[in-house]
C-alpha cells in the first residue's frame, strides 16, 4: 500500500523477481492508497494536530486500502509498516516472513502516519536501518526482495541463499570470475584446483575469519564445529 504505486511496479518488474513473478512463484499486488482516499480531491493527508512541520497520512484511506485487500471470510494478512521506530530486518525475520501465506506491507511518506491507524490494523513495524528516509517505499522493496528471494524456485538453487552472507550467521567467502589474472591480482590457487573438498574447506575458512574480522558480533554467537576448529588452528599457525 503506497502512494507511490509507479515507483514500486517499476523495481518488482525487474531481474529476478520479475521474472519470477512472470513464472507465477510469487504475486505481488501494489495498490495506491489514493484510489481510497473518499474525496473529490483525493486528499489523503493533512496537517498534523499540535502544530509541526510536515504532512501525516490520514488514517481512513489506509483502513479502507487495507480493508479492500482481503474479504470478509477470508483470514486477515499480516500488516507490516515500514517505520524508522520498528525493529531493525533481520535474514532471520526474513526467512520467517518468507514462510507466511501473504504479507500486506504500508509504506509510509511525508511525516509519517496518523497513529490511530497504526494501533488499529498494523501488526508489525520494520525498520530497514537508524536513518530516516522521505518514504517506506525503498525499506517495502528491500523486504520484498529479500522475503521473496527465499520462496521456491525464485532462485536457481537453494544453496544460492545458503551460503550467502547472514543466511547461517556467517559473512559470505570471497568471491571471483575469470580472468585468472587482473591488474596484476591472481584469484587463489585453491579455487583453479578443481578439487572441491578442498575448495569447500577454503570457503568455509574464508567465511570465519571474514566474519571474525568484520563482525566479531555475529562471530562470539556462532556455533563451532571441531572442522571449524582445526581450520582457524591451521590458519593461525600459517
Ligand atoms: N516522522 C517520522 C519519524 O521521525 O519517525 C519519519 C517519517 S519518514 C520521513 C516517512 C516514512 O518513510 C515513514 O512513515 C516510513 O514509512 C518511511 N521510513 C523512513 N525511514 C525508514 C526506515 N529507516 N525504515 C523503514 N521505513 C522508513
Amino acid at each position: 500500500m503506497t502512494l507511490f504505486p509507479d515507483m514500486c511496479e517499476r523495481v518488482v518488474s525487474e531481474s529476478i523477481i520479475g521474472r519470477a513473478r512472470k513464472a507465477g512463484k510469487v504475486s505481488i499486488v501494489i495498490t495506491d492508497i489514493r484510489d481510497f482516499a473518499g474525496n473529490k480531491h483525493n486528499k489523503v493527508d493533512d496537517m498534523p494536530y499540535g502544530g509541526g512541520m510536515g504532512m501525516i497520512m490520514a488514517a481512513a484511506p489506509i483502513y479502507n486500502c487495507y480493508k479492500s485487500l482481503y474479504g470478509e471470510d477470508e483470514p486477515k494478512p499480516h500488516l507490516i509498516y515500514m517505520s524508522p521506530k520498528g525493529k531493525t530486518l533481520t535474514q532471520k525475520r526474513v526467512v520467517e516472513l518468507s514462510k507466511l501465506d501473504r504479507i500486506v506491507i504500508l509504506c509510509g511518506h511525508y511525516e509519517g502516519v496518523d497513529q490511530r491507524v497504526i494501533d488499529e490494523i498494523v501488526d508489525e513495524e520494520i525498520s530497514v536501518g537508524d536513518y530516516v528516509l522521505t518514504g517506506g517505499e525503498l525499506p517495502a522493496l528491500t523486504l520484498t526482495d529479500a522475503v521473496c528471494r527465499m520462496l521456491e524456485g525464485v532462485l536457481a538453487d537453494d544453496i544460492c541463499f545458503e551460503e550467502e552472507s547472514h543466511f547461517a550467521g556467517l559473512l559470505e567467502y570471497p568471491q571471483y570470475t575469470r580472468p585468472a589474472q587482473w591488474l596484476g591480482r591472481e584469484v587463489p590457487e585453491v579455487l583453479l584446483s578443481g578439487n572441491h573438498a578442498e575448495i569447500e574447506k577454503w570457503r568455509r575458512l574464508q567465511s570465519l575469519l571474514e566474519t571474525g574480522r568484520r563482525r566479531k558480533d555475529m562471530f562470539r554467537k556462532l556455533k563451532l564445529s571441531e572442522d571449524d576448529r582445526k581450520l582457524l588452528d591451521g590458519a593461525e599457525k600459517r
